[in-house]
């Protein structure tokens, strides 16, 4: 049920304003119809204007009779008649309700404790400390089984100890309520702790009722002010628009050094950029933790942290989260800049965590096209190995709870890149041409891709020359391949910035989410069984293997389960604009689950 009135007070009428061509009220209501989640959907109010808005668009729609306080007794007048077991509330002005959340509410009613609860609703993390102090968020703290003991809009619970490491929670205003407890919550009056906080829930905690609380993460845009109104907005525009829209306005990397030993160049770098006493956090592979000769080559100053990254999995959302909010716990006020030295995968990390320092919420939040609003913290990539390209690209790939997908924003790209090919001596053989080939699985995609234009093709056609000297000729020295490889990198990352990947990287993504297969050999592993859709490019991958003397694995998906497979199937799917490159728009004719599985099983 989504209560809704017409007069709001902080913004009248807010609920029949226009967002993308319909009003914020009837986007709420489809978009929670399109949840599947329901089996019935009501709007309730005691507005015509309202009632005619959703009635004349074929929803379904109840009066209210009686005056309300709140929307919850809205709602209980409206359930009062009808046969129901759970009726949840979902707030008006809240257009892009997702469906995670709702479900998550649901699903507290089929845990083994439900028996006991009344009511369900949801919090989500917080970490930063004006939103811990703001009045207008509500905390909200649980027991051990996550059943709320206190709501408040004070800080709870009170960190007496500052570097006190307890998880904050902000309290979501969607509920999932048995029917006799919104029928009880509408007998009983305001209680004193409701009256003083101003907050309806704690009427239920006074009366002895029991709310279980469940973490979601997902952030919601309310529609509280005309300024929210204008975001939402955009942000129908650009999903509108899509990333597939004809032209579209990218930033690249302001500042880039070349050049064998410009590594040199980073203290002098790092001094223009330095404000007083903030730290410079380093994030580096810890392949280099023992390295002293290259470790001393960093200079660093006053309270400049580095931190070695283990890359022995590819980066998550949660180890993101992890550690800006360490960083935000050690030091007042942001640093100075994140500096990432290391792979594609020290590459992506210092990109997140520096959208993630200036940004709420967690990493998962923002994986997808376009979902980050502030400018990130200043952040400098050092690659020490060459092929992925997200040195240059717009993306930083992490795995996140529920997919593996990229932070795809215009504050990802790094301020400043420095190239340096003497860092890449020290990496394997076997490695040096998994994250090679990963450039060249690049271009080949681009190249093939529907998106390609003469941008993309310029920039992928170098990148494939270059790996074709690279990885076919032998004419070149060591120092000079080093140099080139960084260039390959560049130009293939720089290749996809105008159109997209294709069918290994969409495949490979599915085996790494489930498996843990790493980007570069994923690739690998998918590429070298892609002959149907890249016929040329494999056959020369294919040399490629066998000159250099590489072993692809085989036989991956043997002993998988049904449930692994279909969630691979799941994953590779999820990645519409990788396939509308690769096969066009009607992709979804080609590409149907059936025929993933059969390529997924040779693999
Ligand atoms: P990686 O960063 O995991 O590094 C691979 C291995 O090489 C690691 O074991 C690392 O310790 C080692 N290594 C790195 N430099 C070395 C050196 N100089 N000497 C010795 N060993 C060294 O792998 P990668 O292939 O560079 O990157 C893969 C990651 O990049 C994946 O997470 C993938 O999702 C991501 N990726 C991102 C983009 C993007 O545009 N953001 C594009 C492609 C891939
Ligand atoms: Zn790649």
């Amino acid at each position: 049920m989504i209560p809704a009135r017409y007069g709001a007070t902080r913004f009248p009428g807010k609920l029949m304003q226009d967002l993308g061509g319909q009003s914020v009220i009837l986007t709420t209501y489809q978009a929670t119809v399109k949840t599947g989640l329901f089996e019935e959907v009501y709007v309730v109010t005691d507005s015509d204007i309202i009632y005619d808005e959703i009635a004349s668009n074929g929803g379904k729609v109840i009066r209210s009779i009686r005056e309300h306080d709140c929307g919850t007794d809205r709602i209980a007048e409206a359930v009062e008649p009808l046969d129901i077991d759970i009726v949840v509330n979902v707030q008006g002005d809240e257009p892009f309700t997702n469906r995670e959340g709702l479900e998550k509410v649901l699903k507290v009613f089929e845990g083994e404790d439900a028996e006991k609860i009344d009511l369900a609703s949801l919090m989500s993390e917080i970490s930063d400390w004006k939103e811990i102090n703001d009045p207008n968020t509500v905390k909200v703290v649980v027991d051990q089984e996550n059943f709320a003991l206190y709501f408040s809009r004070s800080p709870i619970p009170y960190p007496r100890d500052k570097k006190s490491t307890v998880t904050f929670y902000k309290h979501k205003g969607i509920y999932a309520f048995r029917k006799q407890a919104i029928l009880d919550f509408y007998r009983l009056p305001m209680s004193e702790l409701e009256a003083t906080e101003k907050i309806e829930c704690l009427r239920f905690l006074e009366n002895g009722k029991n709310i279980k609380m469940s973490v979601s993460n997902s952030r919601s845009v309310e529609i509280d002010t005309p300024e929210d109104l204008k975001r939402a907005n955009l942000l129908i525009k650009k999903s509108k628009q899509g990333v597939n829209r004809e032209f579209r306005n990218f930033p690249m990397v302001p500042k880039i050094v070349f050049g064998a030993g410009s590594f040199v160049q980073l203290h002098d770098i790092l001094a223009e950029q330095r404000t007083e006493n903030a730290p410079f956090i380093y994030l580096i592979d810890a392949v280099f933790e023992n390295n002293a000769p290259f470790l001393n080559r960093i200079k660093t100053e006053g309270s400049d942290e580095i931190i070695f990254i283990s890359t022995e999995e590819e980066p998550k959302t949660s180890q993101v989260d992890a550690l800006v909010s360490r960083l935000k716990k050690q030091y007042d006020g942001m640093p100075s800049g994140i500096i990432g030295i290391g792979g594609g995968s020290v590459m992506d990390l210092a990109k997140a965590v520096s959208i993630l320092l200036t940004n709420p919420g967690s990493a998962a939040d923002y994986q997808g096209w376009d979902l980050v609003e502030n400018k990130a913290v200043y952040h400098v990539g050092i690659p020490t190995i060459s092929g992925t390209g997200a040195e240059v690209s717009r993306t930083c790939v992490l795995c996140g709870p529920e997919r593996k997908l990229g932070i795809n924003s215009d504050y990802t790209p790094f301020d400043q890149v420095i190239l340096d090919p003497e860092l890449t001596r020290g990496v394997p053989k076997n490695q040096w041409f998994y994250t090679g080939m990963d450039c060249y699985i690049h271009c080949i995609e681009s190249l093939h891709g529907t998106f390609l234009n003469a941008f993309s093709q310029s920039y992928g056609e170098k990148a494939l020359e270059l790996c074709k000297e690279l990885f076919l000729s032998d004419t070149l020295s060591d120092s000079e391949s080093r140099a080139k490889l960084m260039m390959a990198s560049w130009h293939g990352g720089m290749s996809i910035a105008y159109s997209q990947v294709g069918v290994a990287h969409a495949m490979s993504y599915g085996l790494s989410y489930v498996l843990g297969t790493k980007h570069g050999i994923g690739n690998c592993i998918v590429f070298d069984k892609l002959e149907e859709f890249y016929p040329e490019g494999v056959a020369l991958f294919k040399e490629m293997v066998q000159k250099h003397q590489i072993e692809i694995p085989e036989g991956v998906c043997k002993n998988l389960s049904d449930q692994q497979i279909d969630k691979m199937i799941e994953v590779a799917l999820s990645l519409g604009p990788l396939w509308e490159n690769a096969l066009g728009a009607n992709w979804k004719e080609t590409i149907t689950p059936q025929k993933l599985k059969s390529i997924y099983l040779k693999l």
